[in-house]
């Protein structure tokens, strides 16, 4: 059986593994995500060694971002605007394909864990749904008629704009470019920062809960009116505060309000915002299905 690598990229760490399915994945390494060229550096030298034992087909790179993931841009595998610093404008995938020899599929960390869901996890049959991840960062992607949202460049489903009642939270937004958008209110820095605790040391009765899963439907509500999700997944670590889920169910049935007459919605919202099935493995095994593209 053929074996890919996989890298999620990370803004704090690459999570580095081998594999072909969820049954079949090994060797997780996890390397700090310090500059970048000693981020990449360790990164090839781990696939380097894995590589001696057993050849790998092709690499996937599922990356922080924003990104370039179009294979017909000067720029395709750069990490692009990113805050980060040191990691503006970075050639990730064309340092570590020209390394390694190998043949590199790059997209965004969040279209690659909406490719595993879709493969092996919470949208298997599925081929418009979105994938969201809330922790550092808000970031959202997923495939649309069966293909990865791309576009212009990809979709930023954290920076859209939701109201924000001033009176009721006078905090300003932690979005560097933006201020309040949505990942300015409602990612783990801003639970952190409104609150003056992180958000797993809150008890899951504080009224941080009950914002949050506010700010949660109002984006989710956009989305689901623009892009017609057939379901949403959404991870990363604010999620693990699984009191979320039915505070945020109830909130978006309550404000689409009818609206949308489906059943996924009106009778089985349990069932159409769910967590992903593949855990805190999506990430990673979302650049081993990337890494399967580069065939298909
Ligand atoms: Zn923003």
């Amino acid at each position: 059986m053929a074996l890919y690598g996989g890298i999620e990229a990370g803004g704090t760490k690459f999570i580095c593994a081998v594999g072909s399915n969820p049954d079949n994945l090994h060797a997780i390494e996890r390397i700090p995500t310090t500059t970048p060229a000693e981020t990449i550096a360790r990164t090839i030298d781990y696939f380097r060694r894995i590589s001696a034992t057993e050849p790998l087909t092709a690499i996937g790179i599922a990356s922080f971002g924003p990104v370039d993931p179009n294979p017909r841009s000067k720029t395709y595998g750069y990490i692009t605007s990113t805050p980060k610093p040191g990691w503006m404008n970075v050639n990730l995938a064309g340092e570590i394909s020209g390394a390694l020899n190998l043949p590199v599929a790059f997209d965004t960390d969040v279209n690659g864990a909406a490719m595993a869901e879709a493969r092996w996890g919470a949208a298997q049959g599925l081929d418009t749904f979105i994938y969201l991840t809330i922790g550092t960062g808000f970031g959202g992607g997923g495939m649309a008629n069966g293909k990865p949202m791309h576009g212009l460049l990809h979709p930023e489903m954290g920076h859209i704009r939701i109201p924000h009642d001033r009176k009721t939270d006078p905090f300003p937004g932690t979005c560097p470019f933006h201020g309040d958008c949505l990942e300015g209110l409602a990612a783990g820095p801003a639970i952190e920062q409104r609150w003056g605790q992180r958000g797993e040391t809150l008890p899951i009765d504080h009224p941080a809960w009950n914002l949050e899963a506010h700010y949660l439907s109002l984006g989710l509500m956009n989305h689901i009116l623009m892009l017609s999700p057939q379901r949403i997944i959404i991870g990363g670590g604010v999620m693990a505060q699984s009191q979320l889920f039915p505070l945020v169910r109830e909130k978006v049935v309550a404000q689409l309000n009818g609206y949308i007459d489906m059943p996924q919605i009106v009778q089985h919202i349990d069932t159409y915002i769910v967590p992903p099935a593949l855990g805190n493995q999506a990430g990673v095994l979302g650049a081993i299905a990337l890494a399967q593209t580069t065939f298909n």
